[in-house]
């Protein structure tokens, strides 16, 4: 933490914030290490967009490599895609006072998205897609074996929602995978990180955001809407999200419905109980209180009448 940072900050959160930074920096290990998203020798290209999320991820990583068991280098990337209004100066200048190796990649993708996407309608699927491919030849040019996005826990349960809601699959964001052109390992080291979390910790960190709607785009309003349902469910169930997302990390395939990924039609008398078999749904008190919801938005006295049937 900065000595500048430090005095600006009272006491209290002084303290605060060498608490989420720890608690930060454990999620950011523990990702690490259970996916294996780097090893000694990796040069790790961190994508920095001036949202709250790269600045975190920059940041943590910055805190590890100094204390890792493993060596590694870091450089952060800055794709300037010369959206009007960019505050071109902000992030080579934050860059430079924290020290650390860094490109800024210039390309002027709004020309694209404006020319390519009609008025009135949404670009930052374009516009994202653009992005994406700019990181990864940057990636290549600089020689990365690595390639850090900063989404984090929220973002994942969102995707598996969204997938559920409108893609009809149960897929999440993968906190570790191979780049559609197939040549750059990507990592995302927030995967264990409340978004909350990092909210708190941009703002005592007093990061220089750049807010990502500079274009005058609509971001995507699906996204939008799972996430105020999410929220909305964990103010009223706090944990919710939490929960969700341990699901993520304890698939049991035999007890979904995809024939690929488990072997239902070789299931035979002799094979067993397979994972706990039918008990599950019977059980009645799980390790989380999970309180009884309403999702049909039936009155109290339906609501009994419904589950008396049930
Ligand atoms: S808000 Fe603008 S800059 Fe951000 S992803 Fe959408 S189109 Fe791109």
């Amino acid at each position: 933490m900065s000595a500048v940072l430090k005095s600006a900050l009272s006491p209290s959160q002084n303290t605060q914030l060498e608490k989420l930074e720890k608690r930060l920096r454990r999620h950011v290990g523990q990702a690490i290490a259970q996916y294996n998203m780097i090893e000694d020798g990796d040069k790790i290209m961190v994508c920095v967009s001036g949202g709250k999320d790269s600045y975190a991820m920059l940041e943590i990583l910055m805190r590890l490599k100094e204390s890792a068991p493993i060596h590694f280098d870091l450089i952060a990337v800055n794709l300037d895609q010369k959206q009007p209004g960019f505050p071109e100066h902000i992030l080579p200048n934050y860059l430079e006072s924290i020290g650390v190796a860094y490109q800024i990649v210039e390309e002027d993708t709004y020309a694209i998205v404006k020319e390519k996407i009609p008025e009135g309608k949404t670009t930052c699927s374009l516009c994202s897609r653009l992005r994406r491919a700019l990181l990864y030849k940057a990636a290549k040019a600089l020689g990365a074996t690595k390639v850090a996005l900063g989404h984090h826990r929220d973002d994942m349960v969102e995707t598996l929602m969204l997938n559920m809601f409108y893609g009809g699959k149960l897929k999440s964001m993968p906190a570790k995978l191979v780049s559609d052109n197939g040549e750059h390992v990507v990592i995302r080291p927030l995967a264990f990180c409340k978004e909350q979390e990092l909210i708190q910790y941009a703002a005592l960190k007093q990061f220089p955001i750049i807010p990502c709607n500079l274009c005058g785009s609509q971001p995507n309003l699906q996204r939008q809407n799972i996430k105020a349902m999410l929220q909305d469910w964990d103010k009223n169930y706090p944990g919710r999200i939490e929960s969700m997302f341990t699901a993520i990390k304890n698939v049991v395939p035999s007890h979904l419905c995809d024939s690929e990924l488990f072997d239902f039609k070789n299931i035979n008398s002799s094979s067993g109980i397979i994972a706990g078999g039918d008990t599950a749904f019977d059980q009645e008190t799980f390790s989380q209180a999970a309180p009884e919801v309403n999702p049909l938005k039936l009155n109290s006295a339906d609501f009994l009448q419904v589950k008396e049937i049930i």
